[in-house]
């Protein structure tokens, strides 16, 4: 059996990732960000937002302090809030409870909110030295492969034993640990990639399983996706005096916890939708329908937009509403921004957007 850990260290030693900015950290602060970012977004678009992320708060303390807002502000364009809705959470708790300080064991800091076992298993290894094996979705192709696993690794018993053979490959010492976890993270990153793996270089070709028996491409197993939805909604762009009415999103479920136009419940469609939704204030739920229903009868209905989620498409269009004077909810769900001000709202991407060009024309 080759020397899977020494053979990696070796590798990575000439062929590893240099450059990126969370890189030989000992900071659990700064490593637990950096895998929460890396979760769901490329490396180069984390590379920017991580240091925008660490000069705002530098600290978990600093975090811990931050409004809600100011945290899903920053986050904004990243995509899967509740990533940024659990690192506030997760902040105030260490804050509260640890005394602002990360517990050193992957058993404790997987207690915590939104740190999955391979988070855990990062922040322990980098920066405590524990022998623990990160099983992120690069590493878990990389040993599926390695180890010749066919059954579909998403399944949570295949999952299961996949952990337990990672666990048997780490270094001896601990002092290997935070190299070799980095090495895990750069190989599965950079040679045995999704598409293409480049077998012909590989340092574990000659024990690499998938590569004996020529089924490299079928591992890991691909399960089909869920075909893509199409679905419609109108949002209202509500303009009193300079200042625009803002609606608070449930925490769960898209574009969570961030603030967004006041909108109609999501229709499916069947296709890409050749017409507008034909709605009435009714359908927009929380507001003044006696106050609203001449104006957003007479408001100017802008053409549909589109913007695609990882399984769904949402076809939206915005309708601007002008009136006379504000009015008042009563209600910390909904809020009047300045127009002005907009920008320092945490907003989902489509949004800002549609303001930035709604302020620019
Ligand atoms: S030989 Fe190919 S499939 Fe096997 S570990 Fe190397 S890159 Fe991955």
């Amino acid at each position: 059996m080759i020397d899977f850990s020494g053979t990696l260290l070796q590798w990575s030693k000439l062929h590893g990732r240099t450059g990126l900015p969370w890189q030989n950290q000992k900071d659990p602060y700064k490593v637990w960000l950096s895998e929460i970012m890396l979760q769901q977004t490329q490396v180069a678009t984390v590379k920017e937002r991580y240091i925008e992320f660490i000069q705002v708060f530098p600290t978990v303390r600093d975090l811990a302090r931050a409004s809600q807002d100011q945290v899903m502000a920053l986050w904004a364009g990243l995509g899967y809030y509740t990533r940024a809705r659990n690192l506030h959470a997760c902040a105030k708790m260490l804050e509260e409870q640890f005394d602002g300080q990360f517990p050193e064991s992957a058993a404790s800091l997987v207690s915590l909110p939104g740190i999955g076992m391979s988070t855990a298993a990062a922040i322990a290894s980098f920066c405590f030295g524990e022998r623990i094996s990160i099983l992120d979705a690069n590493v878990k192709r990389l040993l599926a492969r390695f180890l010749g696993v066919e059954e579909d690794v998403k399944k949570a018993l295949v999952h299961h034993e996949l952990w337990q053979k990672a666990q048997t490959l780490v270094p001896r010492k601990k002092e290997d640990m935070p190299a070799y976890t980095q090495a895990l993270m750069d190989f599965g990153a950079t040679v045995c990639t999704p598409k293409s793996p480049k077998c012909s270089n590989c340092v574990f070709q000659t024990s690499c399983t998938a590569f004996a028996q020529s089924k490299v491409s079928m591992i890991p197993l691909q399960v089909k996706k869920v075909k893509n939805k199409i679905v419609q909604s109108e949002m209202l762009f509500i303009l009193a005096n300079q200042q625009v009415l803002f609606e608070l999103r449930p925490a769960k479920g898209i574009w969570g916890g961030l603030w967004s136009l006041p909108e109609s419940s999501w229709v499916e469609a069947i296709e890409a939708p050749s017409k507008p939704l034909q709605l009435s204030i009714r359908d927009f739920q929380g507001l003044p329908v006696d106050l609203l229903e001449l104006s957003y009868k007479n408001a100017k209905l802008l053409a549909p937009r589109r913007h695609v989620f990882t399984h769904r498409t949402l076809y939206f269009q915005i309708r601007i509403v002008k009136l006379s004077e504000k009015f008042d909810l009563n209600t910390n769900h909904y809020q009047w921004v300045n127009i002005s001000e907009c920008e320092h709202l945490g907003l989902p991407t489509p949004i800002r957007q549609w303001v930035n060009d709604y302020l620019l024309s």
